[in-house]
């Protein structure tokens, strides 16, 4: 609540500065207002944060960070005068610092409202570290009413804070995802029908592959992604369920699926990661039953349009290579589901800079930015 109230009285402050009258003003006056103090990542009209669903983050690709701010931005004149700009590398000799009068040092978990720069210092002219889509989740350490400090790893940057609401804010979508992280730390040979009344036995669950350069392994690879993953729905409002979330578990690939059918999830997102003797294969696939599955093939339209959404924000996320979607009745932990299911094959660990790339905690967080988008493609969130 207290947030709102800050935000308020800034709003009440800067239509005196840039209207000269404290009621509301016309609707271009707003917009205008809305432009003038705007730390979005260069869109004139993303002050307004009432409809951030209608908005389009990868609407603004392609222009550059901060630009359309510094033209609209009166208030940034004199700054501006002494040569520095926003997106240099140039080093400043005093960086802006938090408010020390309003400040208010508190940690917390918040998401982004639309499309905006996370920035090296608290101020429009300080060099932009990295663009970040609606919807990003980060560790508020402190908010001075204009700026946020954030944490990404160990280091701090800042967002402005009217473009950051509280992560427990968010409204719930009404969707349930369960996310399996492929794998744990040692396989189980012992054997499962591989669906429901079949007579054909697999393991129960299987050891994964390695990494061939980084040496790590599959089972350790899918639960990073997935925690993120996790992070990133949660941001959404979905209602995430984890399969596993440590390594050290004995869970087979039917029970698996037992979790996602008994709690009813709207999606079961099962990670993985490829591998092969070709070393140059590489890219992403997904997952599906055929339409002839015997145990679960009423599902298949909507696996299989799960499987297109969930390849599609992975790709576009990553630009990875896009592989295809694989339809097939061989897996145990589809056929035994009763919820609709894809598995994501996130690239190749035999690949030796898929290997490096799918590691890599960046990556890592494109991977799961991508699914989260496929998601809410596949649900039209
Ligand atoms: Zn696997």
């Amino acid at each position: 609540m207290k947030k709102y109230g800050r935000m308020t009285v800034l709003l009440f402050v800067f239509a005196l500065l840039f209207t000269g009258c404290a009621e509301k003003g016309s609707q271009q006056q707003q917009q205008e207002l809305a432009a003038q103090h705007s730390d979005t990542a260069g869109q004139k009209e993303d002050g307004n944060t009432e409809t951030p669903k209608e908005k389009n983050p990868d609407s603004h690709k392609g222009q550059q960070p901060g630009s359309q701010e510094e033209k609209n931005s009166d208030s940034n004149k004199e700054q501006e005068s002494d040569g520095q700009q926003a997106g240099t590398s140039q080093q400043e000799p005093e960086l802006p610092a938090l408010n020390p009068d309003t400040v208010v040092y508190a940690e917390e978990n918040v998401v982004t409202t639309t499309s905006v720069n996370v920035r090296k210092a608290p101020s429009t002219d300080s060099e932009v570290y990295q663009k970040v889509p609606r919807r990003s989740a980060f560790t508020r350490t402190a908010d001075d009413g204009s700026w946020s400090a954030v944490k990404i790893g160990e280091e701090e940057y800042f967002i402005a804070s009217e473009f950051l609401q509280l992560a427990s804010e968010i409204q719930d979508n009404g969707c349930l995802v369960v996310i399996d992280a492929g794998h744990q730390a040692h396989g189980n040979s012992e054997q499962e029908p591989v669906g429901p009344g079949a007579s054909e036995t697999k393991a129960k669950v299987a050891s994964g592959t390695s990494g061939c350069v980084t040496g790590l392994n599959e089972y350790e690879l899918t639960l990073q992604v997935s925690l993120k993953l996790q992070e990133e729905l949660e941001a959404r409002g979905y209602q995430v369920m984890m399969v596993r979330t440590s390594h050290d578990v004995n869970i087979s690939n039917s029970e698996r699926a037992a979790v996602a059918n008994n709690a009813g999830a709207d999606a079961f997102v099962r990670i993985h990661a490829n591998g092969s003797e070709d070393s140059g294969q590489n890219g992403i696939l997904t997952i599906c039953p055929t339409p002839e599955n015997p145990y679960m093939g009423n599902l298949y339209s909507q696996c299989r349009s799960l499987s297109e959404s969930v390849l599609d924000g992975a790709v576009n996320a990553t630009g990875a290579n896009k592989q295809y979607i694989w339809e097939t009745d061989s897996m145990s932990g589809i056929n035994w589901c009763t919820v609709p299911v894809t598995i994501v094959e996130m690239g190749f660990m035999t690949n030796p800079a898929e290997d490096q790339n799918m590691a890599d905690d960046g990556y890592q967080q494109k991977l799961a930015t991508g699914i989260a988008d496929g998601l809410d493609a596949y649900f039209g969130n």
